[in-house]
């Protein structure tokens, strides 16, 4: 196929996937999950009480724009936008450092129905990583941008920008047993139209070498969504989700093997263990509403709510409530 065939054939995917309804009430059904990352159990109770709080409200959101018949994309950008706007969470504005204490960000989001899927990585200064990474997925032939040209095209799209400053937040001094400190945030959503899609936004971990790229802006890593599997957000040692292309292999369990969403993220996390004792977490949603959330981590913040229990249950150790 020619390179202008190519360009072509993402142009196609890119304009179908900015006529993609924003209303949707074809069906009842939708779902809603989000996470905050496999490393939010980490820091003084107050610290995880205000987590589960932001996260119960984003979740809370999600779920009357579903309820309303918003559709999937639009609910996955606003309520990552919100949770990356929150200072307590490794997304956005309060995304951890860098070993040289800067902030460097990565977002992906993916559709299930074409699997048109945007994402950027290394950002500096983008407020809001996720809304770069739709505008990707629908206003460019491309699926992933880095570096000056990624920033270049934030601009011309008009998507806000900030001083790298805004993002550092005052932490909390950690206690000696946490290790490296880590977090993400994610949400997968099933909409009313009966499509599936997520998204995931982070900072990455505290140790990580400027210019390193994690797993999450990684499609199949830590993002991916296919209308006939599943829609996945995944959390944990990024390194490990990219070798094991993690949430394609969540996906390839249910196409090939005919595994459900939960036996096939159970198994995957089971397996990132291996090598190096990888730990991490998903949260998952197919397109006939099943859904799914396992963690091998101490704790995954995440919270969830369906059409037939709208009110928020979040939680981050074994609890939901
Ligand atoms: N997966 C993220 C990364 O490696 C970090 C995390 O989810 O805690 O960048």
């Amino acid at each position: 196929m020619s390179l202008a065939a190519v360009v072509g054939l993402s142009f196609a995917l890119a304009s179908h996937s900015s006529t993609s309804p924003s209303s949707c009430s074809g069906s009842d059904r939708w779902v809603i999950l989000a996470h905050g990352g496999a490393g939010a159990w980490q820091g003084p109770e107050h610290l995880l009480a205000r987590r589960r709080q932001v996260l119960r409200e984003a979740v809370a959101q999600g779920a009357r724009l579903l309820a309303d018949g918003t559709g999937a994309l639009d609910v996955i950008e606003t309520v990552i936008v919100r949770l990356e706007d929150a200072p307590e969470l490794n997304a956005g504005r309060g995304g951890i450092p860098n070993r040289e204490g800067f902030v460097e960000l990565d977002a992906a989001i993916m559709r299930g129905h074409d699997l048109a899927a945007g994402a950027a990585a290394g950002l500096r200064t983008i407020k809001n990583p996720i809304r770069l990474a739709r505008a990707i997925m629908e206003q460019s032939p491309h699926v992933f941008m880095v570096d000056r040209g990624a920033v270049a095209f934030a601009l011309e799209k008009g998507i806000e920008q900030v001083n790298p400053s805004w993002f550092l937040v005052p932490r909390p001094p950690p206690p000696a047993s946490e290790g490296k400190k880590s977090g993400t945030v994610g949400v997968t959503v099933l909409d009313r139209c009966g499509e599936i899609a997520a998204g995931t936004s982070t900072g990455g971990y505290d140790t990580k070498i400027p210019g390193r790229v994690g797993d999450v802006p990684v499609i199949g890593a830590g993002t991916y969504a296919n209308a006939k599997t599943a829609a996945i957000s995944a959390t944990g040692w990024g390194e490990y989700f990219i070798r094991y292309t993690a949430a394609h292999d969540v996906s390839a369990r249910m196409a090939y093997g005919g595994a459900s969403l939960d036996e096939a993220m159970k198994a995957v996390l089971r397996i990132l263990r291996e090598p190096e004792d990888a730990r991490g977490g998903m949260i998952g949603v197919t397109a006939d509403g099943k859904w799914a959330a396992h963690f091998t981590s101490m704790g995954m913040l995440r919270g969830v709510a369906t059409f037939k229990a709208p009110t928020p249950r979040v939680g981050i150790f074994a609890d939901l409530d």
